[in-house]
């Protein structure tokens, strides 16, 4: 009997779903166009990596031979040489452009839950191509619910577990049109580790989905690093051309 009521129940609930998708058809969150994936091929292969020359510490695409010539130096891009970052290095999948904004934003305000796979796979990529061969002990991330789910998902892939050992203590007011100073100030003690221990030592990667001035990256790396975090990897899914 229990059975039975399983099968019905999951037939109820396929038939549910086909009947849905006739009346609203799954669409590319980018193009409209229908599309089962939630993503049509020709919008993915829009969406580019971020090319091979790029920052060694801050992940910043040098624009070489160009007016605001960006070169390595054996202490990062000349952005970057002076500064006293408490992260190891940072790597981002794509540039903040074109389709991938709408992505984000599908996924975070209009709730579309469900491309967390998607971003999981995006930043899978950019963790394959980057740090494949880190010895990292633990993903973090900015808490909240967006970031969780793709972190979860994204544990999943790379076997590496999901600490969600942050928390947020302060309320942090927006950050849009605020300079890099102002951004560092904004978000400054709003964070805190839950278990003091558990980075003692360890190697951490934080992922995000947006990076702008890295503001509330450098902020979560500095927590780790308080907490006695050895090398702290940062991975963010897209980030400006500055
Ligand atoms: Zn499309
Ligand atoms: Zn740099």
């Amino acid at each position: 009997m229990i059975l039975i009521q399983k099968i019905q129940k999951k037939v109820n609930k396929n038939l549910i779903d086909i009947l849905k998708n006739i009346f609203t058809p799954p669409l590319c969150v980018i193009c409209g166009k229908i599309d089962a994936g939630l993503l049509c091929e020709e919008c993915i292969s829009k969406i580019k990596e971020i090319e091979d020359s790029i920052c060694d510490c801050c992940g910043r695409p040098l624009l070489e031979n160009k007016i605001n010539d960006r070169k390595n130096t054996e202490k990062g891009c000349n952005f970057c040489k002076n500064e006293d970052f408490n992260f190891y290095k940072h790597r981002s999948f794509t540039i903040y452009s074109g389709g991938i904004k709408k992505v984000i934003k599908k996924y975070k305000y209009n709730k579309i839950y469900d491309l967390k796979e998607i971003i999981s796979i995006f930043l899978l990529h950019a963790y394959v191509k980057y740090y494949k061969n880190e010895k990292i002990d633990y993903l973090e991330t900015v808490p909240g619910i967006h970031m969780n789910m793709i972190c979860e998902s994204l544990s999943e892939l790379i076997k590496i577990p999901f600490a969600g050992n942050i928390s947020r203590i302060k309320k942090i007011t927006k950050q849009q049109g605020l300079d890099f100073a102002q951004r560092r100030n904004n978000i400054k003690g709003a964070f805190k580790v839950k278990n003091c221990l558990l980075y003692y030592g360890k190697n951490v990667l934080v992922v995000d989905d947006v990076w702008t001035t890295g503001s509330t990256m450098m902020e979560i790396a500095g927590v780790l690093k308080k907490a006695g975090a050895n090398k702290i990897y940062l991975l963010t899914l897209t980030r400006g051309i500055q």
